[in-house]
C-alpha cells in the first residue's frame, strides 16, 4: 500500500562510493537530504579490492579531497598499506594507492553519513522514479517509490545504483539473480528509468576469489611492504604514522594456464552465456591467459583485506570459471598448494545507462532534476564513482539553491577528463580512469590538486574557512619560495663547488642562480640544502617548489596548449540550435551533435562522429548567425 512519507531536496539512491559523496556534497550545502541503500551494512561496501587510489586513480582521490569530498579522509583513517606508485618515473604519473581495511572504511563512512546534519539515512529499494511534466512540457522528477510503498516527494534525485541493476551473478554454467557479495539485486528500477526513456546498456565486471590467510605458504611468494614516508591522501593532514602489513607476490605457473585453456568451454565468457561487456583494463584470469598467449605467467597480488580478518584477496585472479576449476587453478600457483578459498570468484552482470544522456553537470538533458553518478554511467572504480557522486551531489544542491553550476573542464582535473568523456563521448565498456586520458597530465598531477581545486570547493562552499586559510598560507609560502629560488645567486666557493663535486655536477666559475642549479638533473632540492642554510618547510611545499621549478619549461608549454583548449572551450553554442538543419555537416555529425547538444565547440570538437570539417562548418554557422544578429539588431 503506497503512503506519502515526506518530503527532501534531493533525494540520493545508493550508498556506494558514489552515494556517500553525492549525499554528503548535498547535505554540507544545506539541502535536506536522503540517501537509500538496499543494505546499510553495504554503505561504501568494496565488492572488489579493498585498495584506494593506484594509477590515475589516486589523483581523483586527491582531487575529491582538494574539492571538499569525503574518501580520501576515510582512506586515511582505515588504511593499512601504503605506496606511491610509479615513483621511478615523473611527477606526472606519481599514484598514492593504500590497501585499506575494508571494513572498519565501511564502519568510518557509515559513522560520518550518519553524524551528517540535513542528511538522513534509509534502508529500502527505490522501485520507481516518479515524474511529471512541467509548464514547458519537458520532464521532470518529484519523487521516488520504496519497495514498502513509501513515496518521498523531492525536487532532485542522485541515481549511484552500482552493480546493482538486474544484476545477475556468473559462475561456470550457474547464474542467479544477485547483487555483489551475495546482496539484494535491484530489479526493478531499470523498468522505471526506461519509462522516462533513459537508454540503458548490459556491463559485466569480475572479482577473484577471497582466500584464508591461514592456508597460504608466504616462503614461496615475495614481500610487498609499504612507503616508510607515508603520503596521506587528504590535504588536510600533513603526516600519518602506522605499523603497515604487508602483500605478497606471486604469479601463475604453467599449470595454471594449462587448467584455464583446458576449461575454456566452460567459461561463460567463451560459451556467451555472459552478454555484458567487461572492463578491457581490468581483464578476468582467462582473458589474459587468451589474450596474452606469449606470456607464461601474470603476476598475482596476495592482500591483506584488514587486521580482524583472515581473508585476504588475490589482485590479478577475477574469473568467472566453475568453481571446481577455480580451486585447481588457484592451487596452481606457488604458495596457495594447500589454499581454503572462503569466496569463489565470480563475474556480476547490470544495467547502467548511456551517459551521453547527461549534460556536464551530470544531469539528464531531458529529465529535470535527475542526475547520475558512479558504474550506472559506466564508469568502473571506487574513484571514479565517488568523483561522479561529488560531482552530481554538488550540482544538484547548487540547482537547487539557484546558484551556477560546478563543471569542471579537461585542464582543470582529472574529474574534468572523466565526466567530459563519459557524457561527450559515452562508453561502450566500463570505463577506467588513467593517466593518458589528459591530454594536460604535467598540470593534473596528485600532488598540485589543492592548488588547482581547492579555491573552487571554497566558491561552491564545501571547504571552510579554516581550511582556506591553511591552504592560502600554503599556497603563499611555495610561492614565496619558488621566487626566493629564482632570484638567489650562489657563489662559486670551495664549499658549492666541493658540494657539486660531489654530486657529479659541473662546479661553478660565477655566481649562478639557485633555481638554474636546480633545474640540473642530478640535483634536488634536499641536497641543496648543504649549500645554503633556509627556513625548513613542510614535504607538500618542498615538493611543490621542486617540481614547478624542475618541470617550469614543461609546465609552460602545457600552460599554452591550455590556452588554446580554454579558447574553444569558450566559443558556447546554443542548446536550441538544430543541427540537423546545418548544410555541410555530414549526416553523422548532425545526429550527434542533435543527440548531444554540446556546451560549446570544444565539446563538440571531442564527439565521436564529428570531424575537424564539420567543426569548420559549425565555426562559419556560428559567424553567420553572429552577423545575421548584428543586421537585426541595426534594423530594429
Ligand atoms: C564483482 C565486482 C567486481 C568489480 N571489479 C572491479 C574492478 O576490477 N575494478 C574496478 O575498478 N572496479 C571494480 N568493481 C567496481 C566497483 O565496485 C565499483 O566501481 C564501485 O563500487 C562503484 O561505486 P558506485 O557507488 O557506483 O556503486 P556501488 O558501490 O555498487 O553502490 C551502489 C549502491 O546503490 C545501492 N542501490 C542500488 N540500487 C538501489 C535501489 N534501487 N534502491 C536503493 N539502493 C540501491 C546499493 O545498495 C549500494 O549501496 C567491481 C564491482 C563488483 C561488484
Amino acid at each position: 500500500m503506497e503512503y506519502e512519507a515526506g518530503y527532501y531536496d534531493v533525494v540520493v539512491v545508493g550508498a556506494g562510493h558514489a552515494g556517500c559523496e553525492a549525499a554528503l556534497a548535498s547535505a554540507r550545502l544545506g539541502c535536506k537530504t536522503a540517501v537509500f541503500a538496499i543494505n546499510l551494512d553495504s554503505i561504501a561496501n568494496m565488492p572488489c579490492n579493498p585498495s584506494i587510489g593506484g594509477t590515475a586513480k589516486g589523483h581523483l582521490v586527491r582531487e575529491i579531497d582538494a574539492l571538499g569530498g569525503e574518501m580520501g579522509k576515510n582512506t586515511d583513517k582505515t588504511f593499512i598499506q601504503s605506496k606511491v606508485l610509479n615513483s621511478a618515473k615523473g611527477p606526472a604519473v606519481f599514484s598514492l594507492r593504500a590497501q585499506v581495511d575494508r571494513r572498519r572504511y565501511q564502519i568510518e563512512m557509515k559513522h560520518t553519513l550518519e553524524k551528517q546534519e540535513n542528511l538522513d539515512i534509509k534502508q529500502a529499494e527505490i522501485i520507481d522514479i516518479l515524474s511529471e511534466t512541467d509548464e514547458n512540457g519537458s520532464k521532470k522528477i518529484s519523487g521516488v517509490k520504496t519497495h514498502t510503498g513509501a513515496i518521498y516527494r523531492c525536487r532532485s534525485i542522485v541515481l549511484t545504483t552500482g552493480t546493482y541493476l538486474k544484476a545477475r551473478i556468473v559462475i561456470g554454467d550457474v547464474s542467479y539473480s544477485g547483487g555483489p557479495d551475495g546482496l539484494f539485486p535491484a530489479n526493478k528500477l531499470s523498468d522505471s528509468l526506461k519509462e522516462l526513456g533513459i537508454e540503458l546498456f548490459r556491463f559485466k565486471t569480475g572479482t577473484p576469489a577471497r582466500i584464508n590467510r591461514r592456508s597460504v605458504d608466504f616462503s614461496k611468494m615475495s614481500e610487498q611492504s609499504g612507503d616508510d614516508r607515508i603520503v596521506p591522501f587528504s590535504f588536510e593532514v600533513e603526516e600519518i604514522n602506522i605499523e603497515q602489513v604487508s602483500c605478497w607476490l606471486t604469479h601463475t605457473s604453467e599449470e595454471t594456464h594449462k587448467i584455464i585453456k583446458e576449461n575454456l568451454h566452460r567459461s561463460p565468457l567463451y560459451s556467451g552465456d555472459i552478454k555484458g561487456v567487461g572492463p578491457r583494463y581490468c581483464p578476468s584470469i582467462e582473458d589474459k591467459v587468451v589474450r596474452f598467449a606469449d606470456k607464461e605467467s601474470h603476476q598475482v597480488f596476495v592482500e591483506p583485506m584488514g587486521l580482524e580478518t583472515q581473508e585476504m584477496y588475490l589482485q590479478g585472479m577475477s574469473s568467472s570459471l566453475p568453481e571446481d576449476v577455480q580451486i585447481k587453478m588457484v592451487k596452481s600457483l606457488p604458495g596457495l598448494e594447500n589454499v581454503s578459498i572462503m569466496r569463489s570468484a565470480y563475474a556480476i552482470e547490470y544495467d547502467c545507462i548511456n551517459a551521453t544522456q547527461l549534460d556536464l553537470t551530470l544531469e539528464f538533458r531531458d529529465i529535470n532534476g535527475l542526475y547520475s553518478a558512479g558504474q550506472i554511467n559506466g564508469s568502473s572504480g571506487y574513484e571514479e564513482a565517488a568523483a561522479q557522486g561529488l560531482v552530481a551531489g554538488i550540482n544538484a544542491a547548487l540547482k537547487i539553491k539557484e546558484k551556477e553550476s560546478l563543471i569542471l573542464d579537461r585542464s582543470e582535473g582529472y574529474i574534468g577528463v572523466l565526466v567530459d568523456d563519459l557524457v561527450t563521448k559515452g562508453t561502450k565498456e566500463p570505463y577506467r580512469m588513467m593517466t593518458s586520458r589528459s591530454e594536460y597530465r604535467l598540470l593534473l598531477r596528485q600532488d598540485n590538486a589543492d592548488l588547482r581545486l581547492t579555491p573552487i570547493g571554497y566558491r561552491i562552499g564545501l571547504i571552510s574557512e579554516e581550511r582556506y586559510k591553511r591552504f592560502e598560507e600554503k599556497r603563499d609560502k611555495i610561492q614565496r619560495e619558488i621566487e626566493r629560488i629564482e632570484k638567489k645567486v650562489i657563489s662559486p666557493t670551495e664549499k658549492v663547488n666541493a658540494f657539486l663535486e660531489k654530486m657529479n655536477s659541473t662546479p661553478i666559475k660565477s655566481g649562478v642562480k639557485l633555481g638554474d642549479l636546480l633545474r640540473r638533473p642530478e640535483l634536488n632540492y634536499e641536497a641543496l640544502l648543504e649549500i645554503e642554510e633556509r627556513e625548513e618547510l613542510s614535504f607538500p611545499i618542498k615538493e611543490q617548489v621542486e617540481i614547478s621549478i624542475k618541470y617550469d619549461g614543461y609546465i609552460k608549454r602545457q600552460l599554452m596548449q591550455v590556452e588554446q583548449f580554454k579558447r574553444l572551450e569558450k566559443r558556447k553554442l546554443d542548446k536550441e540550435i538544430n543541427y540537423l538543419g546545418i548544410d555541410g555537416l555530414r549526416i553523422e555529425a548532425r545526429q550527434k551533435l542533435n543527440q548531444i547538444k554540446p556546451d560549446s565547440i570544444g565539446q563538440a570538437s571531442r564527439i565521436t562522429g564529428v570531424s575537424p570539417a564539420d567543426i569548420s562548418v559549425l565555426l562559419i554557422y556560428l559567424e553567420q548567425l553572429k552577423r545575421d544578429k548584428r543586421i537585426k539588431d541595426k534594423d530594429e
